[in-house]
């Protein structure tokens, strides 16, 4: 939700510190130190009220490894220092941090590292609540292979994956990233008001697209279990508080260990912790893990307490089924200025192209299945919507992958918030997805002949 009110964070493996905002002489006022870390990348983000110059570099002959980075415009007052020396978290890559004045309009911020590091370091505009970021994400040098690590339940090492491309040799070319660039993030996703996808009578019929067999895939169904939000962005918020990404995590953990007792399932997890998970990355990790399902799991909310009910959404490339779905679809979709990607490297993933059959196949699969778990939903909460709407929802677009989003219960419902925290209700909440995906998949086997 874009009104939002300011968050309170601080869920286990989160390290918050609220400051006390104050004003200094030519600088920017910081408002916030935030530290998210994670297995899959760590991330600091500074937030403040104006935009700052930066650079970063690497201390390579020192120990332990030290990332430096320079910060023109933020004046160092005893409050910020005291305040990131406290920052120690049980992070993976991070192991102390201190600021200090370098310069007369410089101030220096060192991050003594525990192992090698692939830093991206990018600024963002305010965007919802918040003000300006300046962002640390602290990824591992040689990062292990992430479908593997993202297998739930997965007791076998992969082989480490090739090092992606590393900026380290050459920070000053990276210096200033984020900045004086054409901020794209202001480019909005458009889902054209056409009349709905034409979906096919019946779904999930006919042959699924072929594809390269997995290693991973043992024979098994891969799905993989999306929830939605994190970090950054905490989704929708009930009244009494109660965080969009923290539900759906417990919930989808619920639908991922439901899968795995299946002898012929298994469960990919897009995260395990709270941290952001960006909408393409989401997408990528199905894709890697050739997954033959993906599961996106949310929480609505509405102005209007009174909303409530289940409903389960499909990809439309060709205009949303409905305002609301169109509406929710557009807000999900913020999800990556709200949590923070940088732009630099989003832009480098290319969506490959598809044939229209494959298309089809996969939107009618989904909505197969869309109407498979509604279908089972209705047996623990009321629905919202009694048919699987469509719209552009950007983490939907597996191309090949049939994708479904749903949407849980009503966070901002507060009947509905106390069933989503009920570990109970969460838990039935799982076994009626399950249930569906099992339906559906029995009723339409060729899925796994892909
Ligand atoms: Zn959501």
């Amino acid at each position: 939700m874009l009104d939002r009110r300011r968050l309170v964070l601080g869920a286990s493996g989160t390290l918050l510190l609220t400051l006390a905002p104050w004003q200094i002489a030519r600088g920017a006022r910081m408002i916030e130190v935030r530290m998210w870390p994670a297995e899959e990348y760590t991330r600091v983000t500074l937030e403040y009220d104006t935009p700052l110059n930066f650079k970063y570099f690497f201390v390579r002959s020192s120990h332990p490894l030290r990332l430096v980075v320079d910060i023109k415009g933020l004046e160092l007052t005893p409050a910020l220092q005291k305040q990131i020396a406290a920052v120690k978290a049980e992070d993976p890559y991070i192991a102390a941090m201190r600021i200090g004045q370098y310069q007369p309009d410089t101030v220096r911020l060192v991050m003594d590292l525990k192992t090698d590091v692939r830093p991206e370091v990018f600024q963002l505009k305010p965007y919802a609540n918040y003000k300006y970021r300046l962002v640390f994400d602290i990824y591992p040098a040689h990062p292990v292979d992430e479908v593997g690590r993202l297998l739930e339940g997965a007791d076998e090492k992969e082989p480490e994956a090739a090092p992606m491309p590393n900026e380290k040799d050459d920070p000053l070319g990276s210096m200033l990233a984020g900045l004086g660039r054409s901020d794209k993030s202001e480019k909005q996703p458009s889902v054209k008001s056409e009349p709905p996808a034409a979906a096919s009578k019946s779904p999930g019929k006919g042959k699924p697209p072929v594809r390269s067999s997995s290693k991973k895939n043992d024979g098994k169904l891969i799905v993989v279990v999306d929830p939605g939000h994190g970090g950054e962005d905490p989704g929708a918020i009930g009244r009494r508080k109660n965080q969009e990404k923290t539900v759906v995590l417990e919930i989808g953990r619920r639908l991922a260990a439901l899968i795995n007792a299946e002898p012929g399932m298994r469960a990919i997890m897009t995260r395990k912790s709270d941290h952001f998970v960006s909408l393409g990355a989401r997408v990528n990790i199905a894709r890697r893990a050739k997954a033959h399902l993906l599961v996106s799991i949310h929480a609505d909310a509405w102005i209007k307490s009174s909303a409530r009910g289940s409903s389960v959404f499909a990809l439309s490339e060709k205009g949303a089924t409905s305002a609301t779905a169109k509406w929710l679809a557009q807000n999900q979709n913020q999800s990556d200025l709200i949590g923070g990607v940088n732009i630099a490297t989003v832009d480098k993933q290319v969506q490959p192209i598809i044939a229209d059959m494959t298309k089809n196949w996969t939107i009618s699969y989904s909505l197969g299945l869309g109407a498979a778990v509604l279908r089972e939903m209705k047996t623990v909460n009321r629905l919202h919507k009694n048919q699987v709407e469509q719209a552009g929802f950007a983490v939907l677009k597996g191309q090949g992958i049939p994708s479904i989003l749903v949407e849980t219960a009503f966070i901002s419902n507060p009947e509905e918030e106390k069933l989503l925290v009920n570990r109970r209700h969460q838990q039935k909440i799982a076994e009626a997805i399950l249930k569906g995906i099992k339906k559906q998949f029995a009723a339409n086997p060729t899925l796994l002949q892909s």
